[in-house]
């Protein structure tokens, strides 16, 4: 959503106090600057995910894939499980409940494949996966109920946040209203045993921590209503990401400001099932009205290896069992990150 224009005169005035400038980008890649492209045309269209889904599928007899609901617009939504061990400690991923944030799925499908191609091998044996991509499939292909006119990226599609009723499906966790949310709920939430989820969003492009750009940053639930126990394990979920990702060259990660609402998976679904959560905001999203949300495609790559080793990293922590016993004190020093021009509330 845009900003009111006051809150834009206050952010410039932060942008130009940190001394930021774009090309100063993590990961070398530019902010979108007019000129720079964005082509939705280079990212999987739903039907396009859904015949890799089906050919790993074929492919992986460790892998089983099933359709757990339908879109407003009839689309498939689907889970992708490794079931190997009812005794096994079981991890979740998410992606895309915002259609705009494709990067995480395009992260994830590439470790769908990894699972299939013997790099995993003997984690499986340890550990359930269950991943959740394009939660919101019409929002991600633009066949939506309002109008996209003013959005930036060029290509063959629109990307937006919303669903086709033009509804933020992470604001109905509690109420589950929409279809795609109660065939989470109802089908992979209420139906599994999950310890560990990550909740997988990209914010805007222009947050940071100590005067340099983010690549993303993380938070475990803040609501009231999870118990300590459950917020200690987002919190040690968390921190095997920032081990894993701050280390890297690309990787500068900051703590998201969010709020308690359980409206929100991060609150919500920790509230409802005791899941430990963890919220990972990447950089940049694929399309928007806004220009100070998108990122040029040079970025893709770096953000796309950050979901990639967010998600091998945990997968690896939870089999191992040293999830359970990573220190949590870089959540004492991770500082919150800052928000620039244009940034909003995205989660
Ligand atoms: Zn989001």
């Amino acid at each position: 959503m845009l900003k009111k224009g006051t809150c834009i005169v206050a952010g410039s005035a932060l942008f130009l106090g940190l001394g930021l400038v774009p090309a100063n980008a993590v990961g070398n890649g530019p902010d979108f600057n007019g000129n720079e492209t964005i082509n939705t045309s280079i990212l999987h269209t739903h039907e396009s995910m859904a015949a890799e889904l089906q050919k790993q599928d074929a492919k992986q007899p460790a892998m089983e894939l099933e359709v757990i609901g339908q879109s407003v617009k009839g689309r498939d939504l689907f889970l992708a499980k490794y079931l190997s061990d009812p005794d096994n400690p079981t991890i979740m991923f998410l992606t895309q409940q915002h259609g705009n944030e494709q990067l995480t799925t395009e992260g994830t499908l590439e470790v769908i494949k990894h699972l299939g191609s013997g790099r995993m091998k003997g984690v499986l044996e340890n550990v359930n996966i269950l991943i959740v991509p394009m939660l919101n499939p019409d929002g991600a292909m633009g066949d939506v109920d309002f109008p996209l006119d003013d959005y930036i990226a060029s290509g063959d599609r629109h990307l937006t946040r919303y669903n086709a009723n033009n509804q933020d499906i992470n604001r109905d966790h509690v109420a589950k209203t929409q279809p795609e949310i109660q065939a989470l709920h109802n089908n992979v939430l209420s139906t599994y045993d999950i310890d560990y989820m990550i909740d997988l969003h990209h914010q805007g492009a222009r947050s940071a921590v100590d005067g340099k750009l983010v690549s993303g940053s993380i938070l475990y639930p803040t609501t009231p209503d999870v118990s300590e126990e459950v917020r200690e394990g987002s919190k040690r979920l968390g921190a095997v990401v920032y081990q894993n990702v701050d280390r890297t060259g690309w990787g500068h990660l900051g703590k998201y400001v969010g709020g308690t609402a359980n409206t929100i998976a991060r609150n919500g679904i920790a509230a409802e099932y005791g899941i430990s959560t963890l919220l990972f905001e990447m950089r940049g999203m694929s399309d928007h009205s806004n220009p100070d949300y998108v990122l040029g495609q040079k970025s893709n790559g770096y953000l796309r290896q950050q979901t990639i080793l967010t998600l091998e990293s945990t997968i690896k922590a939870v089999a191992d069992g040293s999830v359970e016993t990573i220190d949590t004190s870089m959540w004492d020093s991770l500082p919150e990150q800052e928000r620039l021009p244009g940034e909003a509330d995205d989660e």
